[in-house]
């Protein structure tokens, strides 16, 4: 069982850049039916004011948010892909494919320099593959959990992997989904970003991250899966593609989601 975890309140700037944001979305799908505005992006300048310094570095995640809100879009899984179809028109699939890697296994075998935990606000373990990795790892990973206290939610820390066969676990704090109206989407993205990030910093070049959040904590998997790629690939291309990531499905039917958006996108 997951313990004591509670989401992130958000800082001001960044709700204050959101409410912007949508009401731009609004404001332009309600142009755009009078043909004064093509898709919105003319209106949702990078450089809002309002916005963070994240935010504005993050041009694929506004296209995220424009596509999620789009008039057109119905389904949950369809405005997912096709905001991962327009992020993508940023990359070379030849090149996607060579630095995202998607498996089905146990990622307490990963080999790579660093894996990832979906590790709950404690830190201290929990089940499904937070409770694998601290098995596998032993308990020396506890006694360096203890002393990092706790981590937020859409945060990672690093420790040693200790008997693991990786060299460090970074442990990343998946959002609990609540019908997607806590800054979930977000939450989740942070926390592909803080890993990537802390793995970068500390000069690991391979990575492996399982479905975080798609397990206990009941995210939708399809847009997990949306949001996993999405981000991972931004971030790949934003830092020059130093980092190889693999995404270690435990179950077959989490690869198919996955998988999924490889056959619509090249299509
Ligand atoms: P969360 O609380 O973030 O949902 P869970 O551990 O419950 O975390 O589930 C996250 C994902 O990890 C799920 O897709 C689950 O199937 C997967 N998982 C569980 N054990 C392992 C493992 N040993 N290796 C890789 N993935 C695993």
């Amino acid at each position: 069982m997951k313990q004591g975890n509670s989401l992130l309140p958000i800082c001001s700037a960044e709700c204050l850049y959101s409410v912007v944001l949508e009401a731009k979305l609004l404001l332009c799908l309600s142009l755009k039916k009078e043909n004064h505005c093509e898709a919105g992006a003319s209106l949702l300048s990078p450089t809002e004011a309002g916005a963070s310094a994240e935010h504005n570095k993050s041009l694929n995640w506004r296209s995220y948010w424009m596509m999620k809100y789009r008039e057109s879009a119905s389904a949950e899984h369809n405005r997912c892909l096709n905001a991962f179809a327009l992020g993508m028109k940023a990359f070379d699939m030849e090149t996607y494919k060579d630095y995202i890697n998607i498996i089905t296994g146990d990622i307490t075998r990963f080999k790579g320099d660093a894996i990832v935990n979906a590790a709950n606000t404690s830190l201290l373990g929990g089940g499904g593959v937070d409770g694998a990795i601290h098995r596998a790892a032993g308990r020396k990973l506890l006694q360096e959990c203890e002393t990092l206290g706790g981590c937020e939610t859409g945060q990672s820390k690093m420790t040693d992997a200790y008997n693991l066969p990786c060299k460090k676990i970074i442990h990343t704090v998946g959002p609990v989904w609540r019908s997607g109206k806590h800054h979930e989407e977000r939450l989740l993205a942070s926390c592909y970003e803080t890993a990537l990030q802390l793995a970068l910093d500390n000069g690991l070049e391979t990575i492996a991250f399982p479905c975080i959040s798609t397990g206990v904590y009941r995210f939708p998997k399809a847009e997990a899966a949306c949001i996993a790629l999405h981000t991972i690939s931004a971030f790949l291309r934003d830092h020059e593609r130093k980092l190889k990531v693999t995404i270690v499905c435990y179950i077959e039917e989490d690869m198919e989601y996955y998988t999924d958006f490889f056959k619509k996108e090249s299509l």
